[in-house]
């Protein structure tokens, strides 16, 4: 018996345990959230996941960045964006003078990786998107960028492409949310990173006629 179990036998206090509260209504509070994220086994993605990837960033931020899903770093270190196409998104976000530790919360629409970057399943979207849901509630940001197909998808409800989307304020819960091209997409179509740099200064003025 340690020196420390040994004191509290001799003034009859037991050691406490208390069971992990299993969380059966919808998350209240940011500490709930991220517990039942980090424990979610809704989908198969649990199985091949290093760890849950929740999001990153000023928890009452104005702007709220929203990707796909994370990839081999991202699973890897925990964090979203921390990858290449991450990179390029910083990069963006210090051109308009923003960081991911100021004034911005980045998520994505999945919590686990796809195995091989796959794109996420209709079902894995269903299942896993509500934990976003949750976050955009929580954060409540004044303005969405929403990056890439996946996250324009799923918030917007439809199944209209990136090019169709672009250039107009959309609403997710009154909210306004901006549709723009994925980071990763624009590594591999590097003429395309005018056009997104376009949809963040859009992004920006929105926000400031707000
Ligand atoms: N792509 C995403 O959509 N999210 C990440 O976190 C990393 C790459």
């Amino acid at each position: 018996m340690s020196r420390r179990s040994a004191l509290l036998a001799e003034m009859g206090l037991a050691p406490l345990w208390r069971l992990r509260r299993k969380i059966s209504h919808p998350p209240d509070s940011w500490i709930e959230l991220k517990q039942l994220v980090s424990g979610c086994t809704q989908c198969g993605l649990h199985k091949t996941r290093t760890q849950t990837v929740f999001g990153v960033g000023d928890e009452n931020a104005d702007w709220m960045l929203i990707g796909e899903a994370p990839g081999a770093e991202e699973d890897r270190l925990g964090d979203p964006f921390v990858g290449q196409a991450g990179k390029l998104l910083d990069n963006m976000l210090a051109a308009l003078e923003l960081d991911r530790a100021r004034k911005v919360y980045i998520a994505n629409v999945l919590k686990c990786r796809p195995p091989g970057n796959r794109n996420p399943e209709p079902e894995e979207v269903a299942k896993c998107s509500p934990h976003l849901l949750k976050q955009i509630e929580f954060v409540k940001p004044k303005l969405i960028v929403a990056m890439g197909r996946f996250a324009a998808q799923t918030l917007l409800a439809t199944d209209a492409s990136i090019a169709s989307l672009r250039g107009k304020v959309h609403r997710y819960a009154g909210v306004p949310l901006i549709v723009t091209y994925h980071p990763a997409y624009l590594l591999r179509n590097l003429p395309d990173k005018a056009k997104a740099w376009e949809d963040l200064l859009f992004a920006r003025r929105t926000l400031a006629a707000l």
